[in-house]
């Protein structure tokens, strides 16, 4: 497999739109693109934690906040042995883009800590998450920077980084993280949100392609992304053919039961224990002849070297990046619709923010008003970023980057950020 620094990979796609920038509803000149080459603040903490077995280790940790021109930054924490700088500066880059694309008034931030929870206990990843709130607590807060959960993270981690953060500074804060257990200030409908603001764009998609029911669709990643997707497309008619997860994969054309799928993940720890259809890897599964395959797992899964084998007629990006810039144009070539992870998978950050309205209000909402809120925010985004592709005749990821900029750019210009020769 090609290594891709996907932060690179990023800045590679943004120079790529300089190309754009003469045309009509582009607002960006290629020199404003600058402001977003690098990150405004870049946090790293190693810190010793004592664990249960007595030892003391040396915890990496990372809080990248990528731009603030149009709010608090916002993005989630992951827990992961391969989190590095370059992926957190990646992510929140892509956070930054995101929160524009649907139009919630943030910047984008990411952070992470080199980790593998599988190998440590509950006890000791609660002390890793109270002692990387102490790191950081003076970085982040409901108008600073908002963190939420993502890969190998979940409500109880927030829980005890919220505990934690109103502990030091003595106040009741919800709003200073988000994806919380209900019991201190979550949103309803948190936990299926990225994946039911994936279906809610899937099902424009499918309008728009002529896609029908009954589609066959493969699933890279079984965790919150991909088992929740998987949960609700196929009580909406898709056909879910392929799942996997970090042990493997598992294929069968007539589609599988999906509870059996869920219930053979939490028996025996993988969607391979459900023991019906074909084994495939997670490089098989990539490939195989569907209609929409989902990426919900991991960055840099359609390469330049797999791109051409990919035979799916949709792409959508559960995951945050899963294909490289050089893949992107491979698969636009081959007339494969990539549906970008920076509209796919922001129905999390859209209730995220739903979630810290409600904190910041002290009023919560039904689950039907946050998940007609979130259909509206999801399709409003894929329509304005689809009639640019049809205008520009470009695809969904450049349209969606060139949406996402000139909000951004739009924002910096008012703060007086960026050099302008136009008059008021
Ligand atoms: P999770 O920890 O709940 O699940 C991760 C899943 O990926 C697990 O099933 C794991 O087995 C699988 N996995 C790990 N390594 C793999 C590998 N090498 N090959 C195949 N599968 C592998 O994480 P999640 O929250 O579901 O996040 C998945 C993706 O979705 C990430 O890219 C994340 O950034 C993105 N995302 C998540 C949210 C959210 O709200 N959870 C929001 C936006 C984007």
């Amino acid at each position: 497999m090609v290594k891709v620094n996907p932060f690179e990979d990023t800045l590679g796609r943004l120079k790529a739109l300089a190309k754009y920038c003469k045309e009509e509803g582009v607002r960006f000149r290629p020199e404003d693109l600058d402001v977003l080459s690098s990150p405004k603040r870049t946090l790293i903490v190693n810190f010793p934690v004592k664990f249960k077995d007595g030892s003391v280790r040396i915890i990496n940790g990372y809080r990248v906040q990528y731009n603030d021109a149009r709010g608090p930054t916002k993005g989630g924490l992951r827990f992961h042995p391969q989190v590095d700088i370059d992926e957190v500066k990646a992510l929140a880059l892509w956070m930054a883009l995101k929160t524009a694309v649907v139009d919630i008034p943030y910047g984008g931030a990411k952070g992470g800590i080199t980790i593998n929870p599988k190998e440590t206990s509950a006890e000791d990843l609660e002390k890793v998450s109270r002692e990387f709130i102490r790191q950081i607590h003076d970085f982040v807060g409901p108008d600073k920077d908002i963190p939420a959960p993502d890969v190998y993270t979940n409500p109880q981690v927030m829980a005890w980084m919220l505990d934690e953060f109103e502990k030091i500074k003595g106040v009741k804060a919800p709003g200073m993280i988000t994806g919380k257990p209900l019991e201190l200030g979550g949103s309803l409908g948190r936990d299926i949100a990225t994946s039911l603001g994936g279906a809610y764009v899937l099902k424009e998609v499918a309008d728009v392609y002529d896609i029908g029911m009954g589609a066959s669709v493969a699933i890279q990643g079984f965790g919150n992304a991909g088992m929740n997707f998987a949960k609700i497309v196929s009580k909406w008619g898709y056909k879910v053919v392929a799942v996997s997860d970090s042990k493997g994969g598992v294929y069968d054309a007539d589609g599988f039961d999906v509870a059996a799928l869920v219930a053979a993940k939490e028996k025996t720890g993988s969607v391979v224990g459900i023991g019906k259809g074909r084994k495939v890897s997670n490089e098989e599964l990539l490939l195989l002849d569907v209609d929409v395959l989902v990426p919900a797992a991991l960055e840099n899964q359609v390469t330049k070297e797999n791109a051409s084998k990919v035979r799916a007629k949709v792409v959508l990006e559960l995951a945050n990046g899963p294909v490289t810039h050089d893949a992107d144009q491979v698969l636009h070539k081959n007339d494969v619709v990539v549906v970008p992870d920076i509209l796919a998978n922001a129905g999390g950050v859209t209730v995220s923010y739903f979630e810290w309205v409600q904190n910041l209000q002290g009023y919560y909402w039904s689950e039907e008003e946050v998940f007609a809120r979130l259909e509206k925010k999801m399709v409003s985004a894929f329509r304005e970023i689809h009639e640019l592709v049809k205008r520009l005749d470009i695809d969904h990821r450049t349209a969606a980057y060139i949406i996402a900029i000139n909000r951004i750019i739009d924002a910096e210009k008012k703060r007086g950020n960026l050099n302008q020769k136009e008059s008021m």
